[in-house]
């Protein structure tokens, strides 16, 4: 179906090497799109992007380091001319009680989860606006951005500022043609929830909380992103697509 193609566009994909961020590039990929992939570890990002095929290309960034994101902007477009869509995924995990918590690790999560999202809609932004032909922009945040969570409140709070970036941008941004949605996950398995389905109490229990009755698979990712990149979703911005199996619905 037309309204789903991608062909022509270009897609950034920011922690696409792996996980989630690969199950989106991948539903890209075979959609049209020309993947740029922008994580940290340069093999990975070379893997993946030859997994996926269609030119695709890993692009060395640094999501917390300003500079490394305007350098993976500049080679993007030097190598692909132009950037379309932006999927601003990239993001850590961390597990501590609040009365664990300390300032450094507050600052971590939150300069990876919440700032590095800033940092990279601001170099596609600027982009997109100079270019004047509109574009699509979605940041990961979680069902936890929605919701607390009692042993990660810094992971929380981080993806509960995602959710409103995603929404003031989208205001913001309507009148270049550039829209901005929140794709947040339930359970997913992948590196990121290793630990939780390594132990069984843990991993029995987040299955029994999940109407569905299973962990997302970066793979459930494909069909949501192409949708949100697409014009099949012309008429949406400011929007949350939830994800998750009916985890939030109870
Ligand atoms: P993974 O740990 O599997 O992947 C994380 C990705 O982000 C990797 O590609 C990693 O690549 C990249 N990354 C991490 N830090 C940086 C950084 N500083 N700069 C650039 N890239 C970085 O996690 P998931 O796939 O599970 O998570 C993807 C997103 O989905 C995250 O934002 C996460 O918070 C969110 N999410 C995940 C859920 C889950 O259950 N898995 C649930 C809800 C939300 P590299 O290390 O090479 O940089």
């Amino acid at each position: 179906m037309d309204l789903f193609d991608l062909d022509g566009k270009v897609a950034v994909v920011t922690g696409g090497n792996r996980g989630i961020g690969l199950g989106i590039a991948e539903g890209l990929a075979a959609a049209g799109a020309t993947v740029a992939i922008w994580s940290r570890d340069a093999a990975r990002n070379t893997a993946a992007a030859a997994s996926l095929g269609s030119g695709a290309g890993g692009f060395v960034c640094d999501v917390t380091d300003p500079d490394s994101v305007e350098a993976a902007m500049e080679a993007t477009v030097a190598r692909f001319g132009k950037v379309d869509v932006l999927f601003a995924n990239a993001g850590i995990g961390s597990a501590a009680r609040f009365q664990d918590l300390d300032e450094e690790e507050w600052q971590r999560v939150l300069d990876a989860d919440l700032s590095g999202v800033y940092r990279v809609v601001r170099a596609v932004v600027r982009h997109l606006q100079g270019r004047g032909e509109g574009g699509s922009i979605v940041l990961t945040a979680s069902v936890f951005g929605s919701r607390g969570l009692p042993y990660s409140p810094h992971y929380s709070a981080a993806k509960g500022g995602v959710v409103n970036l995603g929404r003031s941008l989208a205001i913001f941004l309507a009148r270049d043609r550039i829209r901005v949605n929140v794709l947040s996950p339930g359970w997913v398995a992948t590196e990121m929830t290793e630990s939780t389905r390594g132990h069984e109490k843990s991993n029995a229990a987040t299955i029994e909380r999940t109407p569905m009755r299973r962990w997302g698979e970066p793979a459930d990712f494909a069909g949501p992103a192409v949708f949100l990149a697409s014009d099949a979703s012309r008429f949406m911005t400011g929007a949350e697509l939830v994800i998750d199996g009916g985890f939030s619905a109870g």
